[in-house]
């Protein structure tokens, strides 16, 4: 055992946790660093402030897992950000979902994020791989909590379009966007808003799905079900049965989506399925222990 820094970038934020012999030592957080959500000066300034929060410490390794990682060249790209914060200090990049399978307690089966962004990825007992999805929001990102905060708003503008007045989620987003009438979204969301923004606004429509409202549980119906089928895209791939293993922000948080992930998954003869119990980058003291290849398709 050494001294490791671990980061797990996402969408919304990095989150950095140095250990020394398995102990954390600090547990720090700054804004996302993954370039296919902010600019490449943007995740530089928020890589510095990250490590600028640890104290000072002899660093072994440090060791990122990112989404937007779908090349060596993406995975070198990020290192080369990481590098000038230690160095000498040896960086190995891999993508998020690696994490996410790690942290689960498992080597093989299929880890399936749904954060501010969703994909799927799994390996069996021969090494061989298999992703789905992950594409980032403007190729898919189905399920995810962007997905969910741009289905609020065109559910809105449908009614608006149908001339029906604003229902409860309607009423809910145009207030936490501090907007008046739903045409104003239109604008809103093209004005530089972030896919960090929408996916906070997520919650929305689980609260009212809660409260009854039909258009929004069924849009947890349609993301449990795409996340399913992302993943059992991937077992089937792979031929494993699981664990398959549900993970980050709204995969962790919210139960709906999970109970609608588990069913389309039992409809698919899959029941080895959990939740994660612990946030992904706990994957990285057992990644770190291992030689895993960084990108996979
Ligand atoms: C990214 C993937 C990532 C996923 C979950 C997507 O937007 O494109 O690379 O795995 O989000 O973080």
């Amino acid at each position: 055992l050494k001294t490791i820094i671990g980061l797990d970038i996402g969408g919304s934020k990095t989150r950095g946790i140095l250990w020394r012999n398995g102990e954390v030592i600090a547990d720090r957080q700054t804004g996302s660093a993954n370039v296919q959500n902010v600019s490449v000066d943007e995740a530089t300034e928020n890589l510095r402030q990250l490590f600028q929060l640890f104290p000072e410490a002899t660093v072994d390794q440090v060791f990122a897992g990112s989404g937007g990682i779908d090349t060596e060249a993406d995975a070198e790209a990020l290192a080369a950000l990481i590098r000038p914060n230690l160095p000498g200090v040896p960086v190995t990049v891999v993508h998020d979902t690696r994490l996410l399978l790690a942290a689960g307690h498992a080597r093989t089966g299929v880890a399936v994020i749904a954060g501010t962004g969703s994909a799927a990825w799994g390996v069996n007992d021969e090494g061989g791989q298999a992703r789905a999805g992950g594409w980032g929001y403007l190729l898919g990102d189905e399920g995810s909590g962007y997905w969910f905060g741009r289905q609020a708003v065109r559910h809105s503008l449908h009614r608006m379009n149908l001339n029906l007045a604003p229902d409860t989620l309607t009423e809910a987003l145009l207030k936490a966007c501090e907007l008046r009438e739903p045409g104003e979204l239109i604008a809103h969301f093209h004005s530089g808003t972030t896919r960090r923004y929408w996916a906070a606004l997520s919650p929305l429509v689980f609260d009212a799905a809660a409260a009854g409202h039909r258009e929004s549980q069924q849009m947890i119906e349609q993301a449990g079900k795409d996340l399913a089928a992302l993943a059992a895209q991937v077992a089937h791939q792979i031929g494993v049965t699981g664990p398959i293993v549900l993970g980050s922000g709204l995969g962790m948080h919210q139960p709906p989506l999970q109970e609608t992930f588990k069913k389309y998954l039992a409809e698919d003869g899959f029941s080895e399925v959990r939740v994660l119990d612990q946030d992904p980058i706990f994957g990285v003291l057992d990644l770190a222990a291992q030689a895993v290849g960084s990108v996979g398709r």
